[in-house]
C-alpha cells in the first residue's frame, strides 16, 4: 500500500491537527486540478522533506483481523449550534457496499469528510480500518480512495497522464505507474482514450477516469460522493458495473447518494439519513419490507382532485379484504396507494366508480421508504 497525501477540495473544509510544516503545507492544498495543486506546493516542497510516501512512513500496517472497515458511535458534527451530523451510529463491514441515502443537506458529505480524515468531529467516536482519523489522519487517508462530487481531473493532460501524474504526486515509482495506468485504464474501459486529452471525454468517461485515478494506491476503502449524479442512464449503468466489480475484488465501497435506484443497485446495506440523524438502516429489501408495502399504485386524477379524493379512497380500500391496503399518500401531482396487491386495489377502485386519468402499478422502492419515514420525497 502507498500513502496518498492529497486533500481533495470538496472534502477539505478543515484539516485535522496539523502538526508540522509538511502538514501545514498540505493544509493549504485544495487543488482544483493536480497541476494547480503541484504549482501551489512547488516552492513549499522545495524547503520541506519529501512527502511520506513509503509504507514505512505511514507506519500503522492494516490490521486484517479487523472485520469492521468503519465503526461510528454517537458521531456528531456541529457548526455552531447546528448539528449537521447528530449522534449517528453505524458500521461498515470489510468488503461490503454501504450507502448513505438522504436528501440534500442531510449530513452525508459531512459524515464522509469525517471518515476521510479531513473534518474533525464535535463528539462521538469513529474508527476507519481500526484507526481514529482524528489521531491517525495520514494512515487513514493512505487506506482510502476518494471520488468527490465534482471531477477534479487535469483537463490539459491526457487520460493516461492523469493517472501517472496522480501516482507521481504520491511518489509511486514510474515503472510501477506505467503498468498500473494501463491496468486501470483497462478496468475503466478507457484504454482507447489513453492518449486523448481529458477535455474531450464525455461526463461518464471523466467519472470513470476519476475512479481509475483514485485506485492508483490500491485503497482498501473507496469513498464515493454522489458517484453518478448528472450522468445519463447508460453512463450510470457502466459506472455501476465497474463499481460492482471493485466490490467483487474486495474493495469496501462507501457511497452517498440521493438516487434510490443507485442505492438499490449498489448497496448491500444503507442508512437513510435526514437532518443529520439516521431514520432507518438495513439492506434495500429489508428497508422496503419493514417500511412499505410490496406494491404501490400511482394514480393521477387531474388538477386539484388528488387531495380531495384521498379520504374517499382510504375509506373504500380500507373496507376491502385481501388487498393488504396500508395507506394513501398525497403528492402534488399524484396519489400513491400502498397495498400488498396494488393490481387488485386498482380493480377495486374501478369497480367503485373511481376513474383515474392515469394509473401505474409498481414495486415499492427506497423512495417510498423515505416518504414513509419523513413524509417528504427524497428528490427535492
Ligand atoms: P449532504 O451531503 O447530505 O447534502 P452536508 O453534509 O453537505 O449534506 O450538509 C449538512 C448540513 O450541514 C447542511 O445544512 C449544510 O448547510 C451544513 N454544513 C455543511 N458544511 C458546513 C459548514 N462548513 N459550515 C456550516 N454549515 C455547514
Amino acid at each position: 500500500m502507498f500513502s496518498p497525501w492529497i486533500i481533495l477540495p470538496e472534502y477539505a473544509d478543515e484539516f485535522i491537527a496539523p502538526e508540522d510544516d509538511l502538514k501545514r503545507c498540505q493544509c493549504d492544498l485544495y487543488p482544483i486540478t493536480l497541476r494547480e495543486h503541484l504549482w501551489s506546493v512547488d516552492s513549499a516542497l522545495r524547503k520541506l522533506p519529501l512527502m511520506p510516501l513509503s509504507p514505512e512512513s505511514t507506519s500503522l500496517a492494516p490490521d486484517l483481523s479487523i472485520d469492521s472497515a468503519i465503526q461510528a458511535r454517537e458521531l456528531t458534527k456541529r457548526y455552531g449550534n447546528f448539528a449537521a451530523v447528530d449522534g449517528i451510529d453505524f458500521h461498515v463491514t470489510r468488503g461490503e457496499a454501504f450507502g448513505l441515502l438522504g436528501p440534500n443537506g442531510a449530513g452525508k458529505s459531512t459524515t464522509m469528510r469525517m471518515i476521510a480524515a479531513v473534518a474533525s468531529r464535535t463528539s462521538g467516536t469513529i474508527e476507519v480500518a481500526g484507526l481514529d482519523p482524528q489521531v491517525h489522519g495520514p494512515e487513514v487517508r493512505a487506506r482510502l480512495g476518494v471520488i468527490p462530487q465534482q471531477d477534479n481531473l487535469d483537463e490539459e493532460l491526457t487520460v493516461r497522464e492523469n493517472i501517472i501524474m496522480y501516482g507521481r504526486y504520491f511518489g509511486l515509482p514510474r515503472r510501477y505507474l506505467l503498468d498500473k495506468a494501463d491496468e486501470l485504464l483497462e478496468f475503466a474501459q478507457l484504454t482507447h482514450k489513453a492518449k486523448a486529452r481529458v477535455e474531450s471525454l464525455s461526463g461518464g468517461m471523466k467519472r470513470r477516469l476519476t475512479i481509475a485515478r483514485s485506485l492508483v494506491n490500491e485503497p482498501e476503502i473507496l469513498l464515493l460522493d454522489e458517484p453518478t449524479t448528472g450522468l445519463d442512464p447508460q453512463a450510470r449503468h457502466i459506472l455501476w458495473d465497474r463499481l460492482f466489480r471493485l466490490k467483487e475484488r474486495g474493495t469496501t465501497l462507501v457511497l452517498t447518494t440521493h438516487h434510490m435506484d443507485e442505492a438499490e443497485q449498489l448497496c448491500d446495506r444503507l442508512i437513510v439519513i435526514d437532518h443529520g440523524r439516521i431514520m432507518a438502516e438495513g439492506s434495500p429489501s429489508e428497508l422496503i419490507r419493514d417500511h412499505s408495502t410490496r406494491e404501490v399504485l400511482e394514480m393521477r386524477f387531474g388538477m386539484d382532485r388528488n387531495a380531495e379524493l384521498a379520504t374517499a379512497l382510504e375509506r373504500d380500500l380500507g373496507a376491502a379484504a385481501g388487498l393488504g391496503f396500508q395507506r394513501v399518500e398525497v403528492l402534488p401531482d399524484r396519489l400513491l396507494v400502498y397495498a400488498e396487491d396494488a393490481e387488485s386495489a386498482l380493480k377495486h377502485l374501478h369497480l367503485g366508480g373511481h376513474k383515474p386519468v392515469t394509473s401505474l402499478v409498481r414495486r415499492s422502492s427506497l423512495e417510498d421508504v423515505f416518504l414513509r419515514l419523513t413524509g417528504r420525497s427524497l428528490v427535492d
